[in-house]
Formats: structure tokens, sequence, C-alpha cells
């Protein structure tokens, strides 16, 4: 009888464990693609859109480059 309990018992723990782990895991995973909802931005220069953290920022202006960014500025 003892045995039956102990054997019950051992299956609850895998069971939680299991249980516990894919909660773990699925809590630690990734969000997919990560940066996929990241703001676009449009070279005020060439049009080119790029992702607002890779841009040269000015203001409410953003470029692909600094090259961009200055050959804008001085053409104003
Ligand atoms: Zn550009």
């Amino acid at each position: 009888m003892a045995k039956i309990i102990l054997l019950v018992l051992g299956l609850l723990l895998i069971y939680w464990v299991l249980k516990g782990y894919r909660r773990r895991v699925e809590r630690d995973e990734p969000r997919p693609q990560p940066g996929a909802g990241e703001d676009m931005v449009r070279c005020a220069r060439c049009g080119v859109h790029l992702p607002r953290g890779e841009s040269v920022a000015v203001g409410d202006d953003f470029y692909c480059s600094p090259e961009h960014q200055r050959e804008h500025q001085s053409a104003r």
C-alpha cells in the first residue's frame, strides 16, 4: 500500500515539475521576431525606409545615414 502512495506521489511530483517547467519556458521564450514592431521611418533625403533605431534623427526628420543628414541640411 505504501508503495502505491509513493508511486502516486512520485507521479504527482513529476507532473508538477513538468507543468512548472513548461510554464517557465513559455514565459522566458523571446517574443517572435523582436524588433518587428519597431517604427519605420523615412529618410528625408533619399526616401528610403529604415527602422527608427538605425536612423539618424534630427528633430522631426530622419535620415538613413549621417551623410544624408548633412546633405539635406546643407541643401536647405
Ligand atoms: Zn538617405
